[in-house]
């Protein structure tokens, strides 16, 4: 079978995903690129159940071949993958505080200096559109217009990175991120982090993290 090591890698990392309690049941989806498209998880499918041969392959034109129908949000995915070099893998879930942000029309702003992990000075909530649509991949693509991350109106989160690990990182980062905010909200609204703070924090974040490549 094609792509076998990354079609197993991508089931994996779904799997990690629903045990670390980031996302539930069939919500979400997940994939990976690969040098003539990209691998995505199939629709309404428990990652506990996957094999690798449900795993769909599809073009960066939306074709697919396979049995089984792939995520409805394929049309984000696709689409990030064409607009985002830096994209190689990315995570949509529904995770409980970023997506109660997200309810609220709530983008994060800069109230802890770890916004900067999504690469901006903020993470942005995208408008609602509804789920799978082109609509929705539209206000995705806008609202990750540098950034890694941003939260989906009334519906959750994308994250991406340059692979699997990364794109599941950022995605708990947000959460956490979400988590402290709420907490935060619920005493007073915190101060925000100045736009210079967060540009040096930014900058440091490029240089942060070497020791794991090592
Ligand atoms: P799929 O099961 O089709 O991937 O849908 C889940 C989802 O989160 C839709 O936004
Ligand atoms: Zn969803």
């Amino acid at each position: 079978m094609k792509f076998l090591a990354l079609r197993s890698a991508l089931i994996a990392t779904a799997n990690e995903l629903n045990d670390s309690g980031i996302n539930q049941g069939t919500s979400g989806n997940l994939s990976v690129r690969t040098e003539s498209g990209f691998l995505i998880t199939p629709s309404g499918m428990k990652y506990s159940s996957l094999k690798p041969e449900h795993v769909v392959f599809m073009n960066l034109s939306g074709e697919h071949s396979s049995s089984c129908k792939p995520s409805s949000e394929w049309r984000f995915h696709r689409d990030i993958y064409v607009a985002r070099t830096d994209a190689g893998a990315i995570v949509h879930t529904h995770s409980v505080y970023a997506t109660a942000l997200a309810c609220l029309n709530r983008h994060i702003p800069a109230f802890h200096y770890m916004v900067a992990a999504a690469g901006g000075r903020n993470i942005r909530c995208a408008p609602y559109a509804t789920y799978g649509t082109q609509d929705l991949s539209d206000f995705a693509i806008a609202a990750l217009v540098g950034r890694k991350a941003c939260l989906l109106s009334h519906h959750g989160v994308i994250s991406l990175g340059d692979g699997l690990s990364p794109a599941l990182a950022l995605a708990a980062e947000v959460e956490t991120l979400a988590k402290q905010y709420l907490a935060a909200l619920s005493v007073a609204e915190p101060e925000l982090l100045s736009d210079t703070e967060m540009d040096l924090v930014i900058e440091k974040f490029k240089a942060y993290g070497a020791n794991a490549q090592q």
